[in-house]
């Protein structure tokens, strides 16, 4: 073993950038010495928002496969569980590192975190050292010209095309050397991530690649066979329209910047794809004004933007609840994402809409209960994500659909799945009914169900609620918050 490799290291500690190229935080490690590159896994400190069931899921397979790339860079991850402060502090010790590295999170239990974290290794003589790893512009670059957040989105993303563009990506650092010297961790199943009785994702190989290799490859498919008609299909869940890039971000295998300036450089190299570049380009927006807000406003996974919206008279049934949960409630549009959901960790964007807009309007049912079931049944769970988007369809958020735009969860099936091909899919009890009945089987003649082998009430539910009643509860319960 040489020297230069068993002399005091520093440590890069991963956190939700599990990659080798485009990390600032690992290149800039590189250049001052050999990098002992870490992970702890740490039940603790995220309090409330421990990882979800399908986040775990994820988060193992992704591990496994960062540990096998930095294996073929002739180094170990270190896989540490245990209180982070506790871990890293017993590292430093061990090895003599002076540096820790790291991405900058985003989330409040990550941000305290971190900040307990650099005042404990200044006592040891060491210092953290936190980088951009995860965005595409740091949130205090981006404020309004009073110097304040920004709290709508379109002067948001004007700002941000207006700014100086996001760094290059600088692939993996030709100064990457890994540590030599024994460090000793815990093997990956001792993470105990996978779920295993009963194991609901099976099969769930079939659907994901998680890891950075899985990430490049979900891009590349992406930019050959959909951009080119993203903006008109990213509305239809039966036909492959989006990138479902989502856990490969919220991971941090694929950098942001990498995916910002991959589709820029398209889009001028081909300039008919500039439109529909253009708009993927926004939804990354939509991920950074996510993260932005929910780094201005850390109270936001609690409490409602705005603040009348605290005083919501939810109903908050368990029966309601549950049957939303497991695509019981007669709506077909519904249950076909709630059960895309359970099989596969994911579900389309439009049908999120659809089924949270279901909840806190039809089921009178406070977003914060949807929240936390898609917080753990989602593989691209993510904090800020997931709390600006249920508030944004609940009418509480930042720049929040009005309130009293209430989708009608027949109409958005049979304007977006009008073929019914995505409800088929997931609700196979409907398989067989013609299209015009497919979104609404309570209207079909009894001889019609009688043929497509549906009993209401028996094999599907009639709808849990009347539309038009729950329109007009929701209408009055909205009413009595701006009374
Ligand atoms: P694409 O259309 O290919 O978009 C590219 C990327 O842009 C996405 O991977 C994502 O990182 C980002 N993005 C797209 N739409 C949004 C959006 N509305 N808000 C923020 N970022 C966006 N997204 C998550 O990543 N994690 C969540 O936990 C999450 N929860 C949601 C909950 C609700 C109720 C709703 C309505 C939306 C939620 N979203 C969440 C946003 C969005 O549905 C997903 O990002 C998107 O469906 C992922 O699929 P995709 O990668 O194919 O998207």
């Amino acid at each position: 073993m040489n020297d230069s490799v068993t002399a005091a290291p520093v440590i890069y500690w991963y956190r939700q950038d599990l990659r080798l190229a485009d990390l600032p935080g690992l290149s800039e490690a590189a250049q001052s010495a050999s990098v002992l590159p870490c992970y702890v896994h740490d039940h603790s400190a995220p309090h409330d928002w421990a990882l979800g069931g399908a986040s775990r899921w994820w988060l193992h397979h992704s591990l496994d496969q960062l540990a096998s790339d930095i294996a073929g860079h002739g180094g170990q991850l270190v896989l540490l569980q245990g209180e982070t402060c506790r871990v890293l502090c017993g590292l430093v010790r061990a090895s003599g590192a002076k540096e820790v590295h790291a991405s900058h999170a985003a989330e409040p239990w990550a941000r305290s975190l971190q900040r307990e974290l650099a005042g404990s290794l200044r006592q040891l003589g060491a210092r953290l050292v936190l980088h951009n790893g995860s965005l595409l512009f740091r949130p205090s670059e981006i404020r309004t010209q009073s110097g304040g957040p920004f709290k709508v989105f379109t002067p948001f993303w004007r700002r941000c095309r207006g700014h100086t563009a996001p760094a290059e990506p600088d692939g993996i650092s030709k100064h990457l050397k890994f540590f030599g010297g024994d460090v000793e961790g815990v093997d990956i199943d001792a993470l105990g991530l996978l779920p295993s009785n009963p194991n609901w994702a099976t099969g769930w190989e079939s659907h994901w690649q998680p890891g950075s290799e899985g990430a490049d490859s979900a891009m590349q498919q992406f930019i050959s066979k959909a951009l080119s008609g993203y903006a008109e299909d990213r509305n239809i869940p039966s036909v492959q329209g989006t990138s479902r890039l989502s856990p490969h971000l919220h991971f941090g295998e694929l950098s942001p910047n990498r995916l910002w300036h991959t589709i820029t450089a398209l889009a001028r190299a081909q300039p008919e794809q500039e439109g529909q570049a253009e708009k993927f380009l926004s939804e990354l927006g939509w991920r950074e004004f996510s993260y932005h807000l929910l780094y201005h406003f850390p109270t936001l996974t609690e409490s409602a933007f705005k603040p009348e919206f605290d005083r919501f008279p939810w109903l908050g049934s368990a029966e309601l609840l549950q049957a939303w949960q497991r695509g019981q409630t007669g709506y077909p549009i519904v249950d076909a994402g709630m059960r895309e959901l359970w099989a596969t960790g994911y579900m389309h964007n439009r049908v999120r809409m659809i089924v949270a807009s279901f909840l806190t309007k039809h089921l009178l049912i406070d977003w914060r209960s949807g929240a936390r079931w898609f917080w753990d049944t989602l593989v691209d769970a993510d904090l800020a994500n997931n709390t600006c988007s249920w508030q944004w369809v609940a009418g509480s958020g930042a720049d929040a659909a009005p309130y009293f735009r209430i989708f009608n969860p027949t109409l958005q099936g049979k304007k977006f799945d009008a073929s019914g091909a995505y409800v088929r899919r997931w609700v196979p009890e409907l398989e067989a009914l013609p299209k015009k009945y497919v979104h609404e089987p309570a209207t079909a003649p009894t001889s019609v169900l009688e043929e497509a082998g549906v009993r209401l009430g028996e094999n599907y539910p009639q709808p849990i609620v009347d539309h038009a009643a729950a329109r007009q509860s929701a209408l009055d319960a909205y009413q009595s918050i701006r009374d």
